[in-house]
């Protein structure tokens, strides 16, 4: 287990809700973005004096992050190098929107060292894009990528969502090319989910089916797949070496804290969170705890979404005893169906297996 830490800074503002987005956010108004950092800060400082574990990885993401300013982003930045150790080779990821005002603050972020951006691309059509209720045209997402280039920021993520209303093979193939000639060096791909709450939910809009959900998933796997992405986690791509260091602190059960309404923590086998409140936040609320947390069956759980699966070993590691027979024996069942892999040093998810992750992983465990 490392002895390192990750940050996760959420920036809960979006100028507009997109009609699929469930995750906490409100439309920055006022003074509020300024009150907000300043409570930020105060809260990095109270973790710091907690904590002389080194940062190696800091993620801020929203929300829209990208409707920091460069002196609110200078800000943040401050307070974690002010009040931890943030290693000279962390990973600093900053989320991006296409389509804001992005060049001078890619500028402070470079200055900054943010090394890494992630961009809500989402699909290469425009009439996708606007019935998601984004605010972008691709041509957008392509500029951002230059635009984070030009400023000398080399490590980018591009989202893709799948399984889109009215989508299919061929609609689907677009979106795929499109962030492929983005050239970036790491893909994240989500598959569109109806939430309570939503535009969306409200009015009852149709997904493709199952089968097709399941046949662009195998598609945009084989795809990225042929063009040199390893697809390391059920939802993730990348060149390698650009596997994303904050998230596989997620999937292999390293500590984290995070900050802000609604962002959850992993800390010294706890796991506590902050109300999705942003005034109460403001303040001077702190986080409620959310039980124990690190446990087998977690363990377990997370290690399956990497490719790399659940190395005995590092169980072995953890919890002072191999893993038990009946889950080799449930995966051994799996892997006839082509499900899973299955030999003396681990168990991994196949892409198929990947696909029905949940039910095999509920089974396994
Ligand atoms: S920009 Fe992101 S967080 Fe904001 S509403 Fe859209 S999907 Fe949700």
């Amino acid at each position: 287990m490392t002895n390192s830490l990750g940050i996760y800074i959420h920036i809960p503002f979006c100028v507009k809700k997109c009609n699929y987005c469930s995750f906490y956010s409100v439309l920055p108004s006022g003074d509020i973005k300024g009150r907000y950092v300043k409570r930020i800060t105060e809260e990095l400082k109270r973790w710091g004096g907690q904590t002389a574990r080194p940062i190696n990885t800091l993620y801020i993401g929203g929300g829209t992050p990208s409707l920091l300013t460069a002196k609110e982003l200078e800000l943040i930045l401050s307070a974690v190098r002010d009040n931890f150790n943030l290693l000279p080779n962390a990973e600093i990821t900053l989320e991006i929107n296409p389509g804001d005002d992005t060049l001078p603050l890619l500028k402070a972020a470079a200055s900054l060292g943010i090394n890494r951006i992630s961009i809500g691309v989402q699909s290469a059509k425009d009439e996708e894009l606007k019935l998601l209720g984004r605010r972008h045209s691709f041509k957008y997402a392509v500029k951002t990528v230059e635009v984070a280039r030009f400023c000398g920021i080399n490590n980018i993520s591009a989202d893709i969502m799948i399984g889109l209303p009215h989508s299919n093979r061929d609609s689907l193939q677009v979106s795929i090319d499109g962030i492929l000639s983005l050239g970036t060096q790491h893909i994240s791909a989500y598959i569109l989910k109806v939430e309570e709450g939503t535009p969306f939910y409200r009015d009852n809009i149709s997904l493709p089916d199952d089968d097709a959900v399941a046949d662009q998933y195998l598609q945009m796997c084989t795809a990225f797949k042929d063009a040199g992405y390893g697809h390391y986690e059920i939802s993730n791509f990348a060149k390698p070496g650009f596997e994303s260091r904050h998230n596989n602190r997620y999937w292999l059960l390293e500590d984290y804290i995070g900050i802000g309404p609604a962002a959850h923590s992993f800390f010294e086998g706890k796991r506590f969170y902050y109300p999705a409140d942003l005034s109460n936040f403001i303040k001077g609320s702190t986080p409620v705890s959310d039980g124990e947390g690190g446990d087998e069956q977690e363990f377990i759980m997370l290690a399956l979404r990497l490719s790399r699966g659940l190395v005995f070993e590092e169980y072995k590691a953890r919890f002072g005893c191999a893993p038990d027979s009946s889950l080799i024996n449930k995966a051994k069942f799996f892997e006839q169906q082509g499900l899973c892999i299955c030999d003396d040093r681990h168990i991994s998810l196949t892409d198929e297996g990947m696909l029905v992750s949940n039910s095999v992983i509920g089974e396994l465990i």
